[in-house]
């Protein structure tokens, strides 16, 4: 299938030779399309057939000329646009453009080479950096980028530092962080007391030595501290997971080096492509079935995948060569909070949970969490956007309206975005809007874009939800405000970040987001045409008793749900009789009868935890949307039977899953494998959105929102949409969960959205 793929290529890549080498290596393949220079790098349009485009992409980074460096490598793609030649096209010309605020950015080959030799006077150095790495975002205090206005600026670089500094012909020519051993800042490692045990080299090496002991311990890196502990020690990271009050959510993973890497997990060319990449985030990768080199069952309990990053700061790397082993590399906090940046605040916020904490005295001025992608169908999905991508924008053909606007984003996953000129800046991935550290690194973040953009916003696009912090939070602004329905956020920006052209079909599941009619919607579609939003069609509504509190407990979804199938005979059921208290059970009865507490909702997210409950695979879940993912991991790929559904079309289509879950429970009664059970909801819920997608006749799907993290259920929707001629879009730089709703509500800001109230009751 021919394709188009657009590659955004950050760092020295200007006036060596980068040009004609992507000409060349494009007319070779006989690809059309242009390179042109912007001001941070290089943007390339290539059309070609997909395979062909993967191996272009493969050459570029493997036969790049030697002087180029590539400092960030960003692609996504999209239909062809018909390009006849292959073309340099002339720079861009863009004052605006030189006051992007870069990544950081990890270590390159020539400072690790440095720091790996014995006779350099970087040796085992581990704030190394020069033009091409280094962090930036991280310590930016103020424009413009200069090292006055970075958390160096107390550091004075020595004569020799300074003369590389100065030198036009050297890696280090106005590299801001520059410095040395001499000059520069040092490590230290300390007890959880605040007393200094060692510095520099040797408090690696100690700190490398608790951790083979089985201790916990807390690293600053970029963007903020790590918990860490050996991945192959069980009682230490039974103990990290008391203390951090994790009980079994996935912890990620930094191992010493690829090989290692591959001694665990099946790793493709992409993925081996985004492990290795300048941007160093954490890879999902599927695990061997398998593999004497296995980490502790404890890491991700039952979870076929794990997130796995190389080392990426100098001192990441000297760490894990030391160690040798891959170690859990989990974001310092508890729970969902924002990592710890200050190594005074972590001493009084982790020390209860870190034994000791390797420090520097590098200011970190942004906490900045890794991020985490994973590769779809030969793709790129990003799953969380934080280091290495955040703050860049996502290129977008905006209208030319000059209005700043800034998106509030949702509640949880939560991310900013603001709209200045013609680009959509996005910010680091901050987190869930439910503790106070959480909303005070939300209030930082939208200081720090008006600080750095230079801009003062005009217009403020919020959820619909009238609760959410970040809905709320616009009434500090004074500005004006429009709010963008949920659901319609998510699909705006699938819709634009594949620049979707004409109408389409938008399908947006996810576990919650409030609807038009105050009800709680999660299985929503829209038509949209250009700029024109109609929400079409939905799924039959159930009430979730208690509320907020049914998304902790499935089984709280499935009592909604057989409730509203068999009234109070639902009591009768097993799952329900089998999972709550007697007191619970006359609680829930009264509250569902007389319908207090009890909002309806049009989930697909809790489809997936009542049909988790009913086949008892989480009736209480420790992290959000884990028993959509038990669900997912269960199903078999073998089995391909669907079950019985219903679809009423009126005015508005609702599609009924009554026959799916009375199906279900006949399996499950018959003793049939959880394995068949699930696939077949899976394979139904395809089934589904093929179906609506041939009644209202669009041939472009679009697919957003949390339940699209579901991979099984992503890849068998795209397949089975693409043998049946439709073109799918789904998430490739944006996230589909609500990380992607900032950019969402920037792009609806300028839809027109069609409400039928007569569709709802
Ligand atoms: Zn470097
Ligand atoms: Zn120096
Ligand atoms: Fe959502």
């Amino acid at each position: 299938m021919t394709s188009r793929v657009v590659i955004s290529i950050r760092g020295a890549v200007q006036g060596v030779g980068f040009r004609p080498f992507i000409y060349r290596l494009a007319s070779e393949m006989k690809l059309t399309g242009f390179i042109k220079n912007n001001s941070i790098g290089v943007i390339i349009e290539a059309e070609g057939e997909k395979r062909i485009l993967d191996y272009f992409i493969n050459q570029i980074r493997e036969k790049k000329p030697s002087l180029a460096k590539i400092t960030g490598f960003e692609f996504s793609f999209h239909e062809k646009n018909g390009y006849t030649s292959f073309q340099i096209l002339k720079s861009e010309e863009s004052g605006e453009i030189s006051a992007f605020i870069l990544p950081d950015i990890a270590i390159c080959d020539d400072c690790l080479r440095e720091m790996n030799n014995p006779s350099d006077r970087r040796y085992k150095y581990p704030f190394i950096n020069c033009t091409n790495c280094g962090p930036r975002f991280s310590i930016v205090e103020a424009i413009p980028y200069d090292r006055k206005n970075t958390t160096m600026k107390n550091f004075n670089m020595c004569p020799d530092c300074q003369k590389e500094y100065n030198n036009p012909n050297d890696r280090r020519y106005h590299a801001q962080p520059v410095a040395c051993p001499e000059c520069g800042p040092h490590v230290e490692l300390w007890n959880n007391n605040g007393s200094i045990i060692d510095t520099h080299h040797n408090a690696i090496l100690k700190l490398v030595e608790f951790v083979r002991a089985g201790e916990i311990s807390a690293v600053k890196g970029i963007g903020g501290f790590h918990l860490m502990c050996d991945a192959y020690n069980d009682e230490a990271i039974i103990k990290m997971r008391e203390r951090k009050q994790r009980v079994d959510k996935p912890f990620a993973l930094m191992f010493p080096s690829l090989e290692s890497v591959k001694q665990v997990c099946n790793v493709n060319q992409l993925e081996e492509a985004l492990l290795l990449s300048p941007d160093s985030p954490i890879v999902l990768l599927k695990r061997k079935d398998k593999s004497i080199k296995a980490p502790s069952q404890f890491i991700a309990p039952g979870n076929p995948y794990l997130g796995v990053m190389l080392p990426y700061s100098p001192l990441h790397h000297l760490i894990m060569k030391e160690l040798n082993i891959p170690v859990i590399a989990t974001s310092a906090n508890i729970s969902e909070e924002p990592m710890c940046i200050d190594e005074y605040e972590a001493l009084d916020r982790l020390k209860n949970i870190a034994d000791y904490f390797l420090v520097h005295n590098r200011p970190i001025k942004r906490h900045i969490d890794d991020s985490v992608v994973r590769g779809v169908k030969g793709k790129v999905m990003m799953l969380r956007r934080a280091r290495g991508y955040a703050p860049l924008p996502i290129e977008y053909d905006t209208n030319e309206n000059n209005k700043i606007i800034l998106a509030m984003g949702g509640q949880l996953k939560n991310s900013i975005a603001m709209k200045v000129g013609k680009n959509v800046f996005l910010s680091q991935h901050i987190g869930d809007l439910e503790t106070y550290e959480a909303t005070r690194a939300y209030t930082r973040v939208i200081d720090d874009f008006k600080m750095l953009y230079k801009a003062e916003p005009e217009l403020a696009v919020k959820d619909s939800h009238p609760d959410y912090f970040s809905t709320k939070f616009v009434d500090n602004l004074n500005i004006e405000s429009k709010s963008i329905q949920h659901h319609i956020a998510h699909i705006a920006s699938c819709k634009a970040e594949n620049q979707v052209k004409g109408s389409c079909l938008g399908v947006s599941w996810d576990g919650t987001g409030y609807g038009f009619d105050k009800t709680i919607w999660g299985g929503e579609f829209f038509r949209v045409d250009e700029n024109v939003c109609e929400h079409i069609a939905s799924f039959r509504q159930f009430p979730l008793p208690g509320g907020e509190t049914a998304v902790r407990e499935p089984r709280r979804s499935a009592l909604g749900l057989l409730y509203e199938m068999y009234g109070s005979s639902a009591f009768n059921y097993p799952v329900i009789h089998n999972n709550f208290e007697q007191k619970e059970i006359s609680v829930l009865e009264k509250m569902l009868a007389n319908k207090t507490n009890c909002p309806l909702t049009s989930s697909v997210g809790r489809l997936f935890d009542a049909v988790a409950s009913i086949l008892d695979i989480n009736q209480i879940i420790n992290f959000e949307g884990q028993a959509a993912m038990n669900l997912e991991f269960a199903a078999s790929s073998n089995e391909k039977g669907v079950y019985n559904y219903y679809i009423y079309h009126n005015d508005f289509i609702t599609i009924d899953w009554q026959p799916i879950i009375e199906e279900i429970l006949l399996d499950s009664n018959s003793g049939m494998n959880n394995s068949i059970i699930s696939a077949k909801f899976h394979n139904t819920l395809t089934e589904i959105i093929h179906e609506i997608a041939k009644s209202v006749n669009e041939d472009k799907i679009v697919l957003s929102g949390g339940c699209f993290q579901n991979v099984y259920l992503l890849e068998e929707v795209i397949n089975k949409l693409e043998t049946n001629d439709f073109n799918v879009y789904w998430h490739q730089r944006v996230p589909t969960n609500d990380g992607g709703i900032a950019f969402g509500q920037i792009i609806a800001s300028e839809w027109n959205i069609k409400s039928k109230i007569s569709n709802y009751k």
